[in-house]
């Protein structure tokens, strides 16, 4: 095996492995907490006494992660394809 082929071969093999580990994390933790609220789901009046609903993530506090949004919509395809 020549260096250059063995470089590569490392290169592949840590893509995938982040790869992989980054699906599995999506399918075990699908969301993460709202970047705009920080996962309160609320959003303070200026006064700091009374609140609304965060839109962004509509009260819930938690927003779907990347990879799982597209796992969903591939899924979605998959669903409408049959
Ligand atoms: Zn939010």
């Amino acid at each position: 095996m020549n260096p250059q082929l063995a470089a590569a071969s490392v290169l592949i093999l840590t893509l995938t492995t982040v790869t992989l580990g980054y699906a599995f994390a999506c399918w075990v933790w699908p969301f993460k907490s709202c970047p705009r609220c920080e996962g309160s789901g609320k959003r303070p009046s200026p006064s700091g006494r009374a609140f609304k609903l965060c839109r962004r993530c509509e009260g819930t506090g938690r927003r779907l992660r990347a990879g799982r949004w597209i796992y969903n919509r591939f899924a979605g395809i998959r669903r409408d394809a049959r």
